[in-house]
């Protein structure tokens, strides 16, 4: 402030980087930002912030940045700077071509978690209307598929269900497979104030995360789980539910069906915590206690993370989850409930506005006549009624030829996704690759298109972020590409013979508000007037709904869902011994694209593996030695940090830098239901690097 100088002038704004969705007020001297203050009167944070959302905002400036659109004809040529007109015209006369010679599936869309709401919005829309396909996915597809679906299939809508000031009235907190200290800090503030008070923590994690012993917090109990054991220890958990006379009878009867089968099948001794102890490695003792604890407080909540979702069985655990919430009758008022942490600032969201290829904006299957026809009228365009492709079937079509264009709106998935190998071999294999993006990314190496995109600095739009808050995102600035995002898209998909022409991101939410159920409401007067809203928001919840399920499931009835625990495939052999699992780190942002272009990379400027001393000793590793992290698929090299966070024989990393590049060694496994990767467990070798 002193150099800059005091400001002159405030916008009221939202943080881009996580699902908390913390409101500030962006202070500016001129048109310089000075500083960013957390505001007092912001839903999701209340005046807090951390050091992302304060202080990581100087991306948004870096001499990194993409002003213009460049071309090439392969991604082996230089890049030439062009004109939008030229850009736009390149990019539609490729994807008619293509779409002319291969047919019309050949071409698709990834949308970002990271874009506003009508960013995306306008994306799936012109992958619907200008594509003519379903071709179209969300990056959510790699960390909270498996929440959509098993909060669908359960509760009826696929979303979290209280918001965040509920963790206020819980009296047990049963955190699983997340670290809200490093991911979520505003949040864990929130969850540890309530701790501080007297609420009783229950935390299921591998790791020794920080929250299981910080100052005057301590779990009453952590089950330190084996990797890809979740769903035996939520079986467990309910086991002792169900065998110890603690399922709530009159909840159940009165709100939910399926319980009598799901009772018989979580009863049997094969689900009992003495039988899976083998398999989780948790003493029974501790999962009895534990149960015991979360089913006879007035009010257990449930929060939950990627440590969930990125199993091969992430769907079955969403599923596992609701049913211990349901047999307890913890749902549908504050203090309970199954509570996503979402990653990415606007993961609901992208979620909500139909970019999944089975859904169209609401949730709704394409396969449905009454909601295909409701847009084919609205949009003047048939729709296709199968579901298009997921994006791991994208890159395997990519490479076995059926599938030539691919346009990705700010994600870098040749970082993010699994298997880097094979999604690089994908890329590769396009005919053209169109990225939206704020830098040359990773993904930008293999693209013949980079369309500038804008920062959140220059964004006009909402974010809905973890508790289904929709947040408006407010520019400082016109777009210093020259274009908004949303007018890109409109552009590509005019040029490609569709007119989507909008005057303003208002007007493109009022388009969402006209075709999305839950968004029926909302309008940018209303986030004006009212600071934000969360969804359902409707003429029965006109200011919004911040705890679902109160009266009755959106299904109607809670469905109870039999959850079979299935070993995933990976796991530890004598080449392979240890298992690797991955998260994140409190200074870094998902791939750090934009944190590694802030002071915050000076913090953690590499990964670096997590490993047990005993681990390290066997194998001659001293604490800063570079070693070698080999899986079945790949190899990297990163530093060793000895810890005895995690127990013997599981390793841990993070993958927010492209040198080390932790999805080298991430493999193809991905959950039944919706493909989300298995990040959280490999097999893996660990040996001293002889070479840098
Ligand atoms: Fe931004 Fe999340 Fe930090 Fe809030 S908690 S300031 S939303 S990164």
């Amino acid at each position: 402030v002193v150099e800059l100088g005091m400001p002159t002038r405030a916008v009221e704004t939202t943080c881009a980087y996580c699902g908390v969705g913390c409101s500030f007020r962006a202070e500016l001297r001129g048109d310089t930002l000075v500083r960013m203050v957390p505001s007092k009167n912001g839903g999701a944070n209340e005046g807090h912030s951390c050091v992302k959302g304060r202080f990581a905002y100087g991306y948004a400036s870096h001499p990194d940045r993409v002003l213009e659109p460049m071309i090439r004809d392969s991604f082996t040529d230089p890049w030439r700077t062009v004109s939008w007109d030229e850009a736009i015209s390149f990019t539609a006369n490729r994807l008619r071509d293509i779409q002319s010679r291969y047919g019309q599936n050949s071409i698709g869309a990834i949308t970002s978690s990271r874009c506003t709401n009508e960013e995306v919005y306008v994306v799936q829309k012109m992958v619907r209307a200008a594509f003519g396909n379903n071709n179209v996915d969300t990056c959510a597809r790699v960390c909270h598929s498996p929440t959509g679906y098993g909060l669908k299939q359960t509760f009826g809508e696929s979303a979290g269900t209280q918001d965040f000031r509920s963790v206020a009235d819980a009296d047990v907190i049963l955190v699983i497979g997340a670290n809200p200290t490093d991911a979520h800090p505003v949040f864990a503030s929130r969850m540890k104030r309530r701790l501080r008070q007297g609420a009783k923590l229950l935390v299921v994690d591998p790791r020794h995360i920080d929250l299981v012993r910080t100052p005057h917090i301590q779990a009453e109990h952590h089950l330190q789980l084996a990797p890809g054991t979740n769903v035996a220890i939520i079986n467990a958990m309910a086991h002792v539910v169900v065998t110890e006379g603690l399922v709530d009878r009159d909840f159940v009867a009165a709100r939910c069906e399926g319980f009598e089968d799901w009772e018989s099948f979580i009863a049997d001794e094969s689900n009992s915590p003495e039988a899976l102890e083998p398999v989780t490695g948790v003493p029974a003792a501790e999962v009895r206690a534990a149960a015991r604890l979360y089913a006879t407080a007035p009010n257990a909540a449930i929060y939950y993370g990627l440590g969930v979702t990125e199993h091969s069985q992430g769907s079955t655990m969403v599923m596992g989850m609701a049913n211990l919430a349901m047999a307890t009758g913890n749902i549908g008022r504050s203090g309970v409930g199954v509570n996503p942490l979402r990653g990415q600032n606007n993961v609901q969201g992208s979620c909500d506005m139909g970019s999944f290829p089975h859904e169209l904006p609401g949730y709704r299957h394409v396969s449905r006549d009454d909601v295909r026809g409701f847009y084919e009228k609205l949009w003047g365009v048939p729709i296709l009624p199968e579901p298009g492709l997921r994006i791991p079937n994208m890159f395997d079509s990519a490479v076995d030829g059926s599938f030539r264009a691919l346009f990705v709106q700010g994600e870098d998935v040749a970082q993010s996704d699994p298997n880097t190998q094979h999604v690089h071999a994908a890329l590769s294999s396009l005919d053209l690759l169109v990225v939206q993006d704020l830098f040359v990314n990773e993904t930008a190496k293999f693209a013949h298109v980079l369309l500038p995109g804008t920062s959140f600095l220059e964004k006009d739009g909402t974010f809905t972020n973890a508790e289904r808050r929709i947040n408006r995102v407010r520019p400082i600035m016109a777009p210093r590409t020259g274009k908004h995002e949303w007018e890109i898209v409109g552009d590509i998909a005019k040029a490609m013979g569709y007119p989507m022409h909008y005057d303003s991101a208002a007007q493109i939410m009022d388009e969402i508000a006209l075709t999305t159920p839950t968004f029926a409401n909302v309008s940018f007067d209303l986030l004006d007037r009212v600071g934000s809203v969360q969804w359902p928001c409707d003429d029965q919840h006109p200011l919004g709904t911040p705890v679902m399920h109160v009266e009755e499931f959106t299904r109607g009835k809670g469905a109870f869902q039999s959850t079979a625990y299935v070993p995933t495939k990976e796991r530890s052999t004598r080449k392979y011994p240890l298992i690797l699992t991955t998260g994140r780190i409190l200074s870094q942002y998902n791939v750090g694209a934009q944190t590694r272009r802030t002071a915050n990379v000076t913090w953690h400027p590499e990964d670096v593996l997590e490993i047990h001393p005993h681990d390290a000793e066997v194998r001659g590793i001293h604490d800063g030695d570079l070693v070698t992290l080999a899986s079945r698929v790949g190899e990297t090299k990163l530093r060793a940090v000895l810890s005895e966070r995690m127990p013997v024989g599981v390793c841990y990393t993070t993958f927010h830098h492209p040198v080390s590049g932790a999805n080298v060694v991430t493999t193809e496994n991905s959950d039944w239901a919706t493909n989300c990767p298995e990040y959280k467990v490999t097999a893996v070798q660990v040996a001293l690097a002889t070479a840098p």
